[in-house]
């Protein structure tokens, strides 16, 4: 790589780190990134939120002699950051339409005369009248694309002035643009690429995972109620709700307004003047929750949103991943809570219904799908949202998804699976077609509804066998079906039932079934939520840290300027730890530069100093770097989360096929998880996979080989044995050399 910076620029990099924003070390990538721009390489940063992208273009910016031209997408970011920045003691402004013309013409000379290094600007601005014209004479240095995704139809927020950025490029050839966003899709990125003609860009990818954040889904019952619970509990904390319409939003609010928390709505269908005064509120925290739909999002800086709940389901994966990142931006403890009923399901299933292009409904039904298949996974949900992004998490617990923390209750099923899979077969039998689960329900539980009449299933053997059992109860148990692929619905849009021949030979062959309940605590605050430790927690003297809080919104509040503006929650917490009275002392404090310092360091340092005259210093163990999960239960020690999803399929009864079908991994890789499984003492039985005549096949093959490769055996055996039985019978080796 040619290097065109100035050979000192990292050791400079690191100082300003420390000297401006107040850091000692680089967040993963950080480092890399800036590297890569400051070669006056394009670059592309895919960073998730709270990463910590901004300091990739601000920190650099203070490096070179010239200026960094920020393109933004929403004006009240702009001010943000401009603010975040001045407070920090950096020369920044931004251009855009909310300053009177007096003020514009005075930034406009201050750029004319060099005077400052971080320049924000929309991007429709850029290129309007003579403004291409000025900026040529401005010096620029780099041009970074903040929310970069805005460029791609295929992204979540496509903003068509945009496209015309590439246009940028042809009036600035050698300068280096970096594209940040936190979205990850392969097409969007390549989008992006495209669009904005990077040439050969160096493209940074970290991980999505946000360790402090956690995630819990519990069943819907009384939406208002379970909102209030929760915000209850934490009433410190800010929160976001989402809902799916503009007047659940309203009437959630009202709710908790009615019920003293102090709560405001947010959509795109409020006056523009109304919108932005509540997202003011929130910002400034004189708003604890907002309750909102999806419009409330991209400029939502704010670091310190402590939850995240959503009160309907949201329709795709990728969306809800997003607005759950909302919360925890500062890097403490936040928690994502996903209210979810079956009947929310139906409701969007109803609206698909009006999609009329066929493509358009058939995407929309298969994001339903993967949403459903979150909300109703019961592993780790970590894991599983990790894995919609092509990414694996390593470990066997995450320690903050509510299958982790606690894994449920398993029990034996098999007369109520039996029942169902037999009524499931009957009423094909008799009627020569399938019907839907509520009907099969119906025929269970005893009914006397129109269908039954108009079909006769009240003669059918199966039916009224269930009638001990709630009605509900047999519907969720279909749904459970479903999901271990005994059961399939039909494609045609009428979801009719049918047993699948999985579920016609477990039916035959009279296996016992083990399910898993659901969660019976639908309380939103179930206290295993909040027992643990929590990855990114700064333990700290509480009561000092309110101090802090209330003297910081003093500060924020003469400002004019939302509190993390002066001093992130972060920052107060290590202060309310170190309790430091000293200037040299504070300056030790992350997030505290010498800016800072100087403009805001009294009023704090006399307030931790009056707080221990009057009250004991506590003392806090030192902290570590990254908190380990916490590990299940300890057979299944050596398995992943998605090992462990396959193994209580595997123990369900589900077949090797039909849980790769079902979780749509290869068969191999599902192989992998039960040896794994064995290897770690599941109980399994040899027979359940080979012959003993194969056994001793395979025996014979290995005499003498002690190699890891399974080809020469395979290949010894003419391929008669596959390579799923030669690894079970490895793992059954294994375990018995360990045990
Ligand atoms: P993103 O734009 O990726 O969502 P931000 O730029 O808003 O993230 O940064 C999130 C938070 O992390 C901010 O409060 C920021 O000050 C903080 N931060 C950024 N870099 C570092 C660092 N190297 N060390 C500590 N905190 C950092
Ligand atoms: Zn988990």
């Amino acid at each position: 790589m040619t290097t065109l910076a100035p050979p000192n620029s990292a050791e400079r990099l690191t100082a300003l780190l420390k000297q401006i924003f107040g850091y000692d070390d680089f967040r993963p990538l950080q480092q890399e990134i800036m590297a890569a721009s400051l070669a006056g390489l394009d670059t592309v940063a895919i960073l998730p939120t709270g990463a910590g992208k901004s300091l990739c273009y601000q920190l650099p910016a203070l490096v070179r002699d010239g200026l960094t031209v920020v393109v933004s997408p929403l004006i009240a970011l702009m001010k943000d950051q401009v603010d975040q920045l001045e407070a920090a003691g950096v020369a920044a402004t931004y251009l855009n339409s909310t300053l009177d013309p007096a003020e514009m013409r005075a930034r406009q000379t201050g750029l004319d005369q060099g005077e400052y290094q971080l320049l924000y600007v929309a991007p429709e601005r850029l290129l309007a009248g003579d403004f291409p014209r000025k900026l040529a004479g401005w010096n620029v240095r780099a041009i970074a694309v903040d929310e970069a995704h805005c460029i791609s139809e295929w992204g979540h927020d496509f903003r068509p002035e945009y496209r015309q950025l590439a246009s940028l490029r042809e009036r600035f050839p050698g300068t280096p643009f970096l594209a940040l966003t936190a979205t990850a899709t392969p097409r969007v990125r390549e989008d992006i690429i495209a669009q904005l003609r990077l040439a050969d860009p160096q493209v940074f990818i970290s991980s999505f995972n946000r360790p402090n954040l956690s995630y819990r889904v519990i069943p819907k019952e009384k939406a208002i109620r379970q909102v209030w619970e929760f915000a209850t509990a934490r009433p410190l904390d800010s929160g976001i709700v989402y809902c799916q319409s503009r007047k659940s939003t309203e009437a959630l609010a009202a709710a908790l307004r009615a019920e003293g928390i102090s709560a405001l709505a947010y959509h795109a269908g409020m006056e523009a003047a109304e919108r932005s005064s509540n997202q003011d509120a929130f910002l400034r925290d004189e708003a604890r929750v907002v309750c909102a739909t999806v419009a409330f999002g991209m400029g939502i800086n704010k670091p310190n949103v402590r939850w995240v709940i959503h009160a309907d389901l949201p329709k795709n994966v990728e969306g809800y991943y997003q607005e759950t990142g909302r919360a925890g931006r500062d890097g403490l403890p936040a928690d994502c809570l996903l209210l979810y009923s079956r009947g929310d399901v139906v409701k969007q299933l109803r609206f698909l219904d009006e999609i009329s292009d066929e493509q358009a409904r058939a995407v929309a039904q298969a994001q339903l799908d993967q949403m459903t298949g979150y909300a109703e996974d019961d592993g780790c949900r970590r894991s599983h949202l990790l894995e919609y992004f092509g990414e694996s998490w390593p470990h066997d617990n995450c320690g903050g998804c509510d299958s982790c923390l606690t894994p449920r209750e398993t029990y034996d099923a098999t007369l109520e699976c039996r029942k169902l899979l037999s009524c499931a077969f009957r009423i094909r039998q008799h009627s020569g077609f399938t019907t839907g689960l509520q009907h099969m329900a119906d025929v269970i539980a005893g009914g006397n509804t129109e269908k039954i009449r108009r079909w006769n299933h009240e003669t059918l053997s199966t039916y009224g066998i269930g009638r001990e059992t709630p009605r509900a109860d047999w519907v969720a148990l279909g749904r459970q079906l479903l999901k271990s692929g005994l059961l399939c619905q039909s494609q045609d849009g009428f979801s009719t039932i049918a047993l699948t021949n999985d579920g016609l030979n477990a039916l035959k062959d009279g296996r016992s079934f083990t399910l898993t309940r659901p969660p019976a605590a639908a309380r939103a605050d179930s206290a295993s939520a909040t027992a643990v430790a929590k990855a990114g927690d700064i333990p700290c003297d509480e009561g000092l840290f309110a101090v802090l809080r209330a003297v910081r919104k003093d500060i924020a509040d003469a400002r004019d300027v939302p509190a993390y503006v002066v001093f992130s929650d972060v920052s107060l917490r290590h202060m309310a730890r170190d309790y430091p009275t000293q200037p040299d002392a504070l300056l030790n404090t992350p997030g505290v530069g010498e800016k800072k310092l100087a403009e805001f360091g009294a009023p704090i340092m006399d307030a931790i100093a009056k707080w221990i005259t009057e009250h004991p210093r506590q003392a806090f163990t030192p902290l570590k770097a990254a908190a380990a999960p916490a590990r299940k239960m300890q057979a299944e020690g050596a398995l992943n989360g998605t090992a462990l999803a396959t193994l209580e399929r595997f123990r369900a009864g589900i077949s090797i096929e039909g849980i790769a079908k079902e979780r749509g991994l290869s068969i191999s890789t599902i192989e992998s998880h039960i040896a794994r499984a064995i290897e770690g003492g599941e109980k399994l039985e040899p027979r359940t996979f080979y012959t003993l005549a194969e056994e001793e096949e395979m025996q014979a093959a290995f005499v003498g080989y002690e190699g890891l490769a399974l080809a020469p055996i395979h290949e010894k055996l003419d391929g008669r044995i596959s390579y799923g039985k030669l690894k079970m019978l490895l793992a059954f080796r294994h375990r018995s050399e360990v045990c």
